[in-house]
């Protein structure tokens, strides 16, 4: 007999309704008008601030947490840098607040946005747009389930479907 689960604990897929705010209460994300966000509770799909306060939260639980930059997407580093728009592909669309990956030094790709845009360059943040940012986040759990083996072996949920992203 298998039971299913009814709160967030390691290995399960929780969907939840959330709004993210910022410390003015300015809303910067919010799933409430359009699909819930699914993720694999433990495997940090979301930030560590936020895993942390879902653990053990049972369906139907509506809550509000506050995460700290360090919870969240981290404190802000390095400036951005600028690089030549000749670096670029002409085709390319610059928009900001684009994610990009380049190499690092020890072959890695890594993560940067797009933090500006000229004629000449293009300035490359090399932090989260939302790093430094205190996160409010108001949140509804709608549903807990196992993983399934795929789900636990890839470290994300897959769609209803069974196959989603492949
Ligand atoms: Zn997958």
């Amino acid at each position: 007999m298998t039971t299913t689960p009814q709160a967030a604990a390691d290995g399960t897929v929780v969907s939840i309704h959330y709004t993210l705010r910022d410390d003015d209460g300015d809303v910067i994300d919010s799933s409430v008008d359009s699909e819930p966000l699914d993720y694999l509770h433990g495997a940090g799909n979301i930030v560590p601030g936020l895993e942390a306060a879902m653990e053990g939260k049972a369906v139907g639980a509506k809550f509000k947490v506050t995460v700290p930059p360090a919870d969240g997407y981290g404190e802000r580093g390095p400036d951005p840098k600028p690089v030549p728009r000749s670096a670029f592909p002409d085709d390319m669309e610059l928009e900001l607040g684009t994610q990009l990956f380049v190499r690092g030094p020890d072959g890695e790709p890594f993560p940067v946005w797009i933090a500006g845009v000229s004629d000449e360059d293009v300035m490359l943040d090399q932090n989260h747009p939302l790093a430094g940012a205190t996160l409010h986040f108001e949140v509804e759990v709608l549903s807990v389930r196992a993983a399934t083996k795929d789900e636990l072996e890839h470290g994300h949920p897959h769609g209803p479907d069974g196959h989603g992203h492949h």
